[in-house]
């Protein structure tokens, strides 16, 4: 479509035109997407619509405008702090997601900054490499200096290589409870402790973590110590939309202390259009993301966080335990929650492994360093565990057929390759020529074997020739 329509088409009519249109998407209710879906069960999914559709129109810009929102807002901020451990005198508004949250402590530590420490001129923060790009993101749109440090062999912040990090513009140390990547907890009480040897603030992450370890403390699983609990930690970001199971557009952004939070705030004076105040990035806000976090927050309760969390865990510690029973695979790091990443041992390939999950209908994001494929494990989950594992053990066995095959194909390419492709039929090497100078926008394919080794030679490196040949082999060894 390139314009509107000259005329509108009738509401039955574009509904069905919406419902064909989503036929092909991943059903997000189904469980089968092992990312950017918190799913929990068909209830919570109609309450959500429902509240989130009594607030279609409102606008949360205004706190005064809707005396109902501004107590859904106070109400929700007020759960979540209690459940994390912020004192009473600290304070936090509701945001749009977790990168809102994580730029509105970054915007409130600089512009914290220019008021206690205006000497510094480009402000610096401290993080582990494992942290969400949010920050890197925050950072680059708020003139900060991002300064990455290393994990160690666990995953966890090497608090030593921050402490080498450190400068005199340094203005906040970031971790994350836990991260996203690898679901492992940075040792939150040493930075903090470092934030507070130099009188710096801290900020925690707990955006995927923070609405599911408070629950599994509850039921005993070992959960280090992350939130206001631990002395210097002076504000914490806190996503809804994730396992708080609200729908999109809802996260929290707490301070330790009231006065910070001020620094988040935007109020301008000079306007035709009145006195212009917003207390977070939005200009307009979602009331219906807002409604809906406080509906869920009240339906779920204590309770029913318990055993959203209880059940999201078993499931992962199910798939985890079935993982170690696989010698090929490894859990990367030391994840505690319900988020996790695992690898492959050679010569499995991990991404090969998730082409094969990927055909059984099941969707895990692939990550580097190294490779992996990630699992964000919710309740919604824990009726699909088996069925996932089954899918696994036949995808493994598939692919260690395949890689047992790919291993030959690799020596035959690279045999291929030093003596000229001469044992492969006449018949393969020039489709296999056609197909190379294709891929590799050469000219005209080479006629003869070694003129043909000439030109994949002087391809850029000698991996990519490598790669040319094999996905060669593989596509003309297609049975
Ligand atoms: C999801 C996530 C974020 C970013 O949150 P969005 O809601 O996607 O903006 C930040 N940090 C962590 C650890 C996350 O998991």
């Amino acid at each position: 479509m390139t314009q509107l329509p000259p005329k509108g088409r009738p509401v039955e009519e574009v509904l069905a035109a919406i419902d064909q249109l989503k036929h092909h998407d991943t059903d997000s209710t189904g469980s089968r997407l092992w990312s950017l879906v918190y799913y929990h069960s068909p209830e919570v999914h109609r309450l959500a619509q429902e509240a989130y559709a009594r607030y279609i129109a409102e606008n949360a810009l205004n706190p005064l405008a809707f005396p109902s929102l501004r107590k859904m807002e106070n109400d929700v901020v007020g759960m979540v702090k209690a459940l994390l451990h912020c004192p009473a005198e600290g304070a936090g508004t509701m945001t749009s997601g977790g990168t809102e949250s994580i730029f509105l402590a970054l915007k409130a530590a600089r512009d914290w900054a220019r008021a206690t420490r205006p000497h510094i001129s480009v402000p610096e923060v401290v993080a582990p490499v494992s942290a969400h790009p949010a920050f890197d993101k925050a950072a680059h749109y708020l003139g900060l200096k991002l300064i990455h440090v290393p994990v160690d062999s666990a995953g966890r912040a090497d608090v030593a290589a921050m402490r080498a990090a450190l400068s005199e513009r340094t203005i906040l140390l970031g971790g994350s409870a836990p991260s996203y990547p690898h679901g492992v907890m940075d040792p939150i009480p040493e930075i903090a402790a470092l934030a507070r040897e130099y009188g710096l603030l801290c900020h925690v992450d707990a955006c995927v973590g923070g609405f599911v370890l408070p629950f599994l403390e509850k039921i005993g699983v070992a959960i280090p110590p992350f939130d206001f609990r631990v002395e210097g930690v002076t504000s914490l970001s806190v996503d809804l939309h994730k396992y708080g199971y609200t729908p999109k557009g809802a996260s929290v952004i707490l301070y330790r202390e009231r006065q910070l939070r001020r620094y988040q705030f935007f109020v301008y004076g000079g306007w035709p259009g009145g006195i212009y105040a917003s207390a977070t990035f939005s200009g307009t806000r979602s009331a219906g993301a807002i409604a809906a976090a406080w509906a869920i927050l009240q339906h779920l309760g204590e309770e029913g966080y318990i055993l959203a969390a209880k059940a999201a865990w078993e499931a992962a510690q199910h798939i985890q335990a079935a993982i170690a029973e696989i010698p090929e695979l490894y859990i990367v790091g030391e994840p505690v929650a319900t988020v996790f990443a695992f690898g492959a041992r050679s010569p499995l390939d991990v991404y090969s492994l998730g082409d094969a999950l990927g055909r059984r209908g099941w969707f895990l994001d692939r990550q580097q360093k190294p490779p992996s494929l990630h699992l964000t494990v919710t309740a919604g989950h824990a009726r699909v565990v088996e069925a996932f594992i089954r899918d696994l053990r036949e995808a493994v066995v598939e692919e260690r057929l395949r890689a047992s095959r790919g291993s030959w194909r690799r020596r035959l390419g690279r045999q291929a390759v030093r003596t000229g492709l001469a044992i492969l039929p006449e018949r393969w090497v020039r489709s296999m020529a056609r197909w190379i100078s294709r891929t590799a926008r050469t000219d005209k394919p080479p006629k003869r074997t070694a003129a043909l080794y000439g030109m994949m030679a002087s391809l850029p490196q000698q991996d990519s020739v490598e790669k040319l040949v094999e996905d060669f082999l593989d596509q003309a060894l297609s049975s």
